[in-house]
């Protein structure tokens, strides 16, 4: 049985951790999570992709509505 975890969803609240816009973007790594925008989660993502184990992209998502 898969569930997705509630921490894996973004909501309105989470910020971006560039520049506190809101996150779309949640990144997973080793180290912990990041949150990123749209505009951020794209511009790092060839910076991190090395890195990441999961890229969640919920923009689709949370734009709809
Ligand atoms: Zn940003």
């Amino acid at each position: 049985m898969e569930e997705i975890k509630e921490t894996q969803k973004l909501v309105a609240n989470d910020r971006c951790d560039v520049c506190g816009a809101q996150a779309y973007i949640r990144v997973e790594l080793e180290g912990g999570d990041l949150l990123f925008c749209n505009h951020h989660g794209n511009a790092n993502k060839s910076k991190l992709e090395p890195l990441v184990i999961n890229w969640y992209d919920q923009s689709e998502e949370l734009t709809k509505r």
